[in-house]
């Protein structure tokens, strides 16, 4: 096969409807008569049903990705069982949680196969550091886009910070903590410091009325 293909990387915050873009995308992709494939790693295992969901509604069945699966021989083995149906797509939701060995899979799928493939994630964690996927996506992608969108500030959000059922921001804590979408609040990063510093700010009001 000598189709070029390329391995995307668009990225953005919690909420920026990565994954309406996706959708809607799988859609166009179904209007023109194009096979595609839906890839998701599971962390999330309150979803029983293997679908990736918006929620603005629609949903499309996907491919769950375990920590160990070899994208690479998935691909293969889809391919062989349904030569009919080679895709020419391949979508990836929640990207930044596959492993840095994924990705490089996926790249070689591009490469071996000339099957695109776009995978759509978060940039950060709860801290500001960068998920193994995406750091790997970022090294590895042929195009990178940012999907932006606004904190209520009205600068770009590039923070996805875990807040407690106060609202209050919890800055320690494991990377991978799943509660869904209320447990987590998109900010710029001005935002992001200040709700940290406020936090920090109470604790000490709090500690000093506790001495007295
Ligand atoms: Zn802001």
């Amino acid at each position: 096969m000598n189709r070029i293909a390329k391995l995307y990387f668009r990225y953005g915050t919690m909420g920026s409807a990565k994954t309406a873009m996706l959708l809607t995308t799988a859609y166009n992709f179904e209007e023109r008569g194009l096979q595609y494939l839906c890839f998701k790693p599971v962390v999330d295992t309150r979803d029983n049903r293997n679908v990736i969901r918006s929620r603005i509604g629609i949903e499309r069945e996907c491919e769950w990705i375990y920590g160990h699966t070899d994208l690479y021989l998935l691909t293969q083995e889809i391919m062989r069982n349904n030569p009919e149906a080679l895709p020419s797509w391949i979508l990836v939701d929640e990207a930044q949680f596959l492993s840095a060995s994924q990705v490089d899979q996926l790249a070689a799928v591009v490469d071996d196969f000339g099957i695109n493939v776009i995978c759509y994630g978060l940039r950060t964690d709860f801290k500001g550091n960068l998920f193994e996927g995406s750091k790997r996506l970022f090294e590895m992608a042929d195009t990178i886009d940012e999907v932006k969108s606004t904190c209520t500030c009205g600068r770009k959000t590039i923070m996805n910070a875990r807040i407690d059922s106060n609202g209050d921001i919890i800055t320690e804590g494991a990377q991978v903590e799943i509660g869904g979408n209320d447990r987590y609040v998109a900010c710029c990063r001005k935002c992001w410091r200040n709700r940290k510093l406020e936090k920090m700010e109470r604790n000490r009001v709090l500690h000093q009325d506790r001495q007295n």
